[in-house]
């Protein structure tokens, strides 16, 4: 008996963990498409930034990357391109990609579907209000999603758009700009999708990184693109 119970606890125990590498992968998912970095023989790399939009740091970077002439992606929550519209409106102005992120920024990995439409519908909403008229790609809060969120994005032909260079570290602190900005460049492969958050105060490093990372994947011959521009050359 004691064993039968041992047995049922470990099996229970690597389920879980399964389900959770599952959850967490960046290459793999059940259901519909998923993109973490493009196969591509040209020199060309997207640059993507979660979260936000805030009025204190947009202006920063739009700045940044119009100095460098580069496009990037803003992955973005609905609940704040609500109510920093003017910053969203500017992202879009600018030429850069929005994507959306969901609206309120859960893990979204046990919530019903129509929890995940409200998250993800909401957030189009304001991504086409802000003017963007591409194509809506998707990247889940945290990384997180098993079933039915995969299922959703599938049914509704969203892709699913990970990354394959992620400097920062989700719990700890984050490195300092030089680490973060040579740990791209040591990384960096024609086709890679880059994450950095660069909207809070937390992420003072990976906007220090930033110029460095730009100017290092220029001297390496790189050009930034949006995700968008990014898989017309797979
Ligand atoms: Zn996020």
């Amino acid at each position: 008996m004691t064993k039968l119970l041992l047995k049922l606890v470990l099996l229970f125990v690597v389920i879980s963990y399964g389900i959770w590498k599952l959850s967490a992968s960046t290459e793999f998912q059940l259901f519909g498409e998923l993109i973490h970095k493009v196969d591509t023989e040209q020199k060309l790399v997207a640059l993507t930034f979660d979260d936000g939009p805030t009025p204190h740091y947009t202006a920063e970077i739009l700045h940044l990357l119009d100095l460098y002439q580069v496009k990037a992606t803003f992955f973005v929550t609905g609940s704040e391109t609500q109510r920093y519209m003017t910053q969203a409106k500017q992202i879009v102005a600018a030429g850069h990609q929005l994507g959306n992120h969901s609206w309120s920024h859960p893990r979204m990995l046990f919530m019903s579907l129509d929890e995940i439409s409200r998250e993800i519908e909401g957030t189009d909403q304001q991504i086409r209000a802000a003017g963007f008229k591409g194509e809506i790609l998707f990247r889940p809060p945290y990384g997180k999603k098993l079933l039915l969120l995969p299922w959703y994005l599938a049914k509704t032909h969203r892709t699913n758009i990970m990354w394959d260079i992620a400097p920062e570290t989700f719990d700890g602190l984050p490195d300092d700009s030089q680490t973060l900005a040579a740990e791209v460049l040591a990384q960096v492969q024609p086709g890679s999708i880059v994450l950095l958050h660069l909207m809070y105060k937390s992420g003072d490093a990976s906007r220090a990184a930033l110029p460095i990372i730009i100017k290092g994947l220029k001297d390496k011959g790189y050009r930034m693109v949006t995700v968008s521009e990014l898989l017309t050359a797979q």
